[in-house]
């Protein structure tokens, strides 16, 4: 590896904040309130977001894997049920099935898009199947297009993880006006964030109703009688969380457009590089959000792609390994897993095996960094792998 090889000027900090989020901390401060029983930035996010997003109801929460866990209930998702999630995402997509005593059942992904593999799913539906989660990895949508008539000819509704998807459009249409519940993230890492934080997505005023029950002890917005006509949990934001949302959401929209602008800038560059080929873009994605700007260096055993990570961190870019597959993780097999050994999975999710091993992602404040910087990550990573 050389050593001469400089370092890229920094990188835009994450997360971004100004007034918005300063006077909107101050606001939820002085309302005396601090939940969202007493106060109004709860609600008035849930309407911005919704607004925002296509959306007839939002119901904001405490994370998005909690998101999950309420829509995938609501969804009648609970022991006996099975869940369909690509084996290529963050583990609360599995976990959250998990936890209400449902089995996780990974498909394999696409090789281009790391997105679920229609074909899969279509081939892992039973008659226990409650829900198909669709990931939108790192932005990208997943092929709603197939998935919808999946559901349609199986009757198993989708639920969309979007946590990676603020903003994002596919054929035009945002993630509310898709036909599927969804669930969105403001973990610290997330484009919109409160360092922690999430909100689920519906059309369905019933389900909504359900929702929003279950997510305060089961108990109605108006009851003073403790009367709790539903079980639940308690998966309510606070104030303070919503208000700095708002702000976030205000900046949301240009924060995409710039992504928007130097990922193909990026992406051509990475592509020129031998050994290097970047996540690929259905044209139906008509905003991507860009979550993770990934790339591939296939063939590459864990070991080269992880050396490749720790030399570009050393020369100064945010770079991380892709997600191990989910069926890899222990935490996987300690309940509710399906009844398959980690092999036989493996077997039938080739590319999710090659693409956990070979991907690697970078932070979406690099897309935020000057058309210059695109240049600079790609001279690097061509680079470094140049120097294996
Ligand atoms: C971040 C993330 C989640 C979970 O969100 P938290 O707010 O961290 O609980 C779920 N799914 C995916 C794909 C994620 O990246």
């Amino acid at each position: 590896m050389s050593s001469t090889s400089p370092t890229v000027p920094e990188f835009p900090a994450w997360p971004q904040y100004g007034d918005e989020e300063r006077t909107g901390l101050i606001r939820a401060l002085e309302q005396g309130q601090w939940w969202r029983m007493g106060g109004s930035e709860v609600d008035s996010f849930e309407r911005e977001f919704a607004e925002y997003h296509g959306a007839e109801y939002a119901l904001a929460v405490t994370n998005g894997t909690h998101a999950l866990e309420l829509t995938l209930q609501v969804l009648g998702v609970g022991p006996g049920s099975e869940v369909i999630v690509p084996a290529f995402t963050f583990i609360s997509s599995s976990q959250a099935a998990q936890r209400l005593g449902a089995v996780a059942v990974p498909v394999d992904v696409d090789p281009a898009t790391y997105c679920i593999d229609p074909a899969a799913v279509a081939a892992a539906i039973t008659p226990r199947t409650k829900a198909i989660m669709p990931v939108h990895m790192a932005g990208h949508f997943a092929d709603m297009e197939a998935l919808a008539k999946l559901s349609a000819d199986s009757g198993v509704p989708l639920l969309q993880d979007a946590a990676h998807a603020h903003g994002g459009e596919w054929e035009g249409r945002r993630v509310g006006e898709l036909g599927s519940v969804s669930a969105f993230s403001f973990q610290n890492g997330k484009l919109m964030t409160a360092g922690e934080g999430g909100l689920a997505l519906f059309s369905d005023a019933e389900q909504y109703e359900t929702a929003f029950l279950r997510h305060s002890c089961g108990r109605p917005r108006t009851d003073r009688r403790y009367y709790h006509r539903t079980s639940g949990s308690n998966f309510r934001l606070n104030e303070f969380s919503a208000s700095v949302l708002r702000g976030q959401l205000s900046r949301l929209g240009g924060q995409i457009d710039t992504r928007e602008e130097r990922w193909p800038v990026l992406s051509r560059l990475l592509a020129e590089i031998p050994g290097v080929v970047p996540q690929g873009r259905d044209p139906r994605v008509t905003r991507n959000p860009h979550y993770m700007a990934m790339f591939r260096v296939p063939g590459s055993t864990e070991e080269r792609r992880n050396r490749v990570v720790d030399a570009l961190v050393e020369r100064g870019v945010p770079a991380f390994a892709g997600f191990r597959a989910i069926y890899r993780c222990d935490g996987f097999w300690e309940s509710n897993a399906p009844d398959e050994s980690v092999e036989d999975i493996a077997r039938r999710c080739p590319n999710t095996e090659a693409i956990s091993a070979d991907c690697v992602w970078l932070h979406h404040r690099t897309l935020l960094g000057t058309e210059q910087q695109m240049h600079d990550i790609a001279r690097l990573v061509g680079d470094v792998l140049a120097a294996e």
